[in-house]
């Protein structure tokens, strides 16, 4: 497993008994939490989200309440839903008020613009009576003042000065501490805190401080992080070297995308750092090179969804293109292959088992994806067990040589090629 060593902290619950607990801090597991991205009001295309990210993973979901609608509808939500929900309060406590009476399991409070101490003290009442978490999302986006003039002026004449991030972590870190204050003295401390940034230099400063001064557990972000493509890195960077730090209890990862993305990513990013066991098979591929004597893309492409498709345990599968790293990872993984000319060697747990035509590689590759984990549910194997030394293969024997026949102009290199996403 991990080799992180995750900072000790306070442990909250969020849930019932019919979508079941989710323990955050302590010694719960990392957990990864989505947001969904239509209307909350929309109860029947809010409940198929919210019920699409709890398959693919996530632990906990997280609903705008941003009307009166919105909390109304929360009533029938939380009828149908599997998981705990958070309702994202902004702006108005009274929809904080009106979601904890609707059934909600946690609450999330943004002291950038709610933060009328009467008002923050009516939502922790409402809540330390039902028991509920709440989060304090301190948000860079939203820190600095905006009604006060003079005190904007001079929020945000620190943010041009030479040291932005100081003067920005310095405004979180004071905002924070005034609204815990009314936590503490309602003595509340069912907290969990955020302090995200869309600057990922920001974002592990913000954590790293807010670690070292609390011991609440800490949901960790990078705020509007942009299109899955780009906010991927803004977001793993932070989020990765925070968690191999050992800081951070649950996370969402927030694209200008299709939710489920972020549980995917949250959820790899957790296996990766070996803070998750891993659901499902872990798929490693090689990137192909001038080597490459099969349509590589392609197969891997395929391999990965069929193995999202039909297995469930945590199989290692390995996918290379040649002799050059080919064995060394099938060596390490249960089920590999690796291909040479036209043709793929497929091994399980260091064993050879078959040589087939390239066209044959995804059923053949599966098929022994398939039996190996109904030898794993047996009791036969074990995962990570390996049963012999693989010894290197003959490349011109095993797998045919593509070079000479393409020095023999006996066939063609293969074409380059492009891969599309989907
Ligand atoms: S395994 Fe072979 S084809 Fe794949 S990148 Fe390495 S050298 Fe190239």
């Amino acid at each position: 497993m991990s080799i992180v060593t995750r900072r000790p902290t306070r442990q909250v619950t969020l849930g019932d008994d019919r979508v079941g607990y989710v323990k955050i801090g302590g010694d719960a597991p990392v957990a990864v939490q989505s947001m969904t991205s239509g209307y909350t009001y929309d109860i029947d295309k809010c409940v198929t989200e919210i019920q699409k990210l709890a398959a693919g993973g996530a632990d906990v979901v997280r609903v705008a309440v941003p009307e009166r609608k919105d909390t109304e509808a929360l009533v029938e939500i939380l009828k149908q839903v599997t998981v705990p929900i958070v309702a994202d309060v902004h702006f108005h406590f009274q929809r904080a008020l009106e979601a904890v009476e609707a059934g909600v399991h946690k609450i999330r409070l943004n002291p950038g613009n709610i933060n009328d101490k009467a008002q923050v003290a009516k939502v922790i009442d409402a809540c330390k009576e039902r028991k509920l978490p709440i989060r304090i999302g301190v948000n860079e986006g939203s820190i600095i003042e905006r009604r006060d003039k003079q005190k904007r002026l001079k929020e945000l004449g620190g943010v041009f000065s030479d040291d932005k991030h100081g003067h920005m972590l310095a405004i979180m870190i004071t905002k924070l501490e005034e609204y815990l204050d009314i936590f503490h003295e309602r003595d509340f401390h069912d907290i969990v805190i955020s302090a995200k940034s869309i600057d990922p230099n920001l974002v592990i400063k913000a954590y790293t401080e807010i670690s070292k001064r609390f011991d609440y557990p800490l949901h960790l972000g990078v705020t509007h992080a942009g299109p899955k493509e780009t906010g991927t890195i803004r977001s793993v960077v932070p989020l990765g070297h925070l968690l191999a730090s050992g800081i951070g209890d649950t996370l969402r990862i927030s694209y200008a995308n299709d939710p489920i993305y972020e549980v995917e990513d949250g959820l790899e990013l957790l296996y990766i750092l070996g803070l998750r066991e891993r659901k499902g098979a872990e798929l490693i591929a090689c990137p192909t090179c001038g080597r490459i004597q099969v349509d590589l893309f392609t197969l891997t492409q395929q391999v990965r969804k069929k193995l999202a498709e039909e297995i469930e345990l945590p199989i290692k599968v390995a996918v290379m293109g040649c002799i050059v790293n080919g064995p060394g990872e099938a060596e390490g993984a249960d089920v590999a292959i690796f291909a040479g000319d036209r043709r793929g060697i497929i091994y399980v747990q260091g064993k050879k088992v078959a040589n087939v035509p390239e066209e044959e590689i995804l059923e053949a590759l599966l098929d022994e994806c398939k039996k190996f984990q109904t030898r794993v549910r047996n009791g036969e194997v074990k995962l990570g067990e390996k049963v012999v030394e693989i010894a290197p293969p003959d490349p011109i024997g095993e797998l045919g040589s593509g070079y000479d026949k393409i020095a023999a102009g006996q066939t063609q290199r293969i074409t380059p090629l492009t891969v599309t996403r989907g």
